[in-house]
């Protein structure tokens, strides 16, 4: 449920109805808009006397949310959410583009990649230090040797680094080094894994499942926001589909109609989205002019030798070619890049 305050409502007014929310063992979310201010209420509302409240001084209305995901909602937050992490902000005019290796193979490779990634204007620095492979004798990552080289990646560049968390008790281990902590296809559903990021101090890149809904991926974004975690970034990165000449169907619709529903950033992976190097462009294009908010991309100093996802992974130079072609559709759509 939500409470829409009148225009002129007093700090006053907001403090007794959040107040009077608390009392119903609910909890309060402001939002101040620019014509009013909505106070989101979270909790079990069944205890929440709608009447009451519309009584109350400085309140328009209360609407209830239909939906069942509240606050990923667009209806509770009707203001697109804009987090600032390590100096990048996500979510605002802005398209941020995240990219690096697959996986975190050796300090030179790692390095290497994260200067030239940096040099073609790049804002945040991608790398699995724990992969989630498909076969169990395949890399399975470097664990945190690999997230220690992240670490001075991001001393080294000034980059912030995205990596992958798999399970609730590496997330501590995990927080400490990574800006922002990614959550695979495969977890996506992983509800022990999204509880407990729902209480770390780190945003969350949460990856669509690669057999699920958009509805299913803003109910496990909920699980993140409900335990306290208010900074989620959606990413596309393609569903599984009868079409075999791509590695996954890159679902574009996602990208518009996520951003109706939700008011939290909306990003798009075309690596894994399409699995072949050739198309990430293009995909890339297209995502920007659809209004993505940001791209992770991967990158790797010699795709042919990569220890995961060669096959899909821009050498630098194809990188920096794809950045610069990424401008020209920003400023078509008013953004920056
Ligand atoms: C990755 O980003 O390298 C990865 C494993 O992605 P996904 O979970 O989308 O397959
Ligand atoms: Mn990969």
């Amino acid at each position: 449920m939500i409470i829409v305050m009148k225009h002129n409502a007093t700090g006053e007014h907001i403090y007794r109805v959040t107040e009077q929310i608390e009392k119903w063992g609910c909890k309060a979310s402001i939002s101040k808009g620019k014509e009013c201010t909505i106070i989101g209420v979270i909790g079990d509302v069944r205890m929440v006397d709608r009447e009451r409240i519309e009584l109350m001084d400085g309140v328009e209305r209360t609407v209830k949310i239909l939906r069942p995901f509240k606050l990923a909602s667009r209806e509770f937050h009707p203001l697109d959410s804009v987090f600032r992490i390590n100096g990048v902000s996500i979510g605002g005019n802005q398209v941020i583009v995240m990219a690096g290796p697959c996986a975190v193979e050796s300090r030179e490779q790692l390095l290497e990649t994260a200067y030239a990634v940096k040099m073609a204007g790049a804002h945040a620095l991608r790398g699995g230090a724990y992969k989630p492979r498909s076969s169990p004798y395949s890399f399975q990552g470097l664990g945190e040797k690999g997230l220690q080289i992240l670490a001075e990646a991001r001393q080294e560049t000034g980059l912030p680094i995205v990596t992958e968390v798999m399970d609730p008790q590496m997330v501590p281990l995990v927080s400490d080094y990574a800006d922002i902590l990614q959550v695979g296809t495969r977890n996506m559903q992983n509800y022990a894994l999204l509880s407990s990021l729902g209480t770390a101090k780190k945003p969350v890149l949460l990856k669509r499942g690669l057999m699920s809904t958009m509805e299913e991926l803003l109910m496990a974004a909920e699980y993140i926001l409900s335990n306290g975690n208010e900074r989620v970034i959606l990413c596309e990165r393609g569903i599984r589909t009868f079409e075999p000449y791509t590695r996954n169907t890159l679902d574009i619709n996602a990208v518009p109609m996520l951003k109706q529903l939700s008011h939290l950033p909306v990003i798009v992976d075309p690596s894994h989205g399409t699995g072949r190097w050739e198309l990430v462009e293009p995909i890339s294009r297209a995502t920007v002019a659809a209004g993505a908010d940001g791209l992770i991309i991967e990158v790797h100093p010699r795709p042919e030798e990569a220890l995961s996802d060669g096959a899909q992974s821009l050498k630098p130079e194809r990188f920096a070619s794809l950045m610069k072609s990424l401008k020209v559709i920003a400023q078509a759509v008013d953004r920056t890049i």
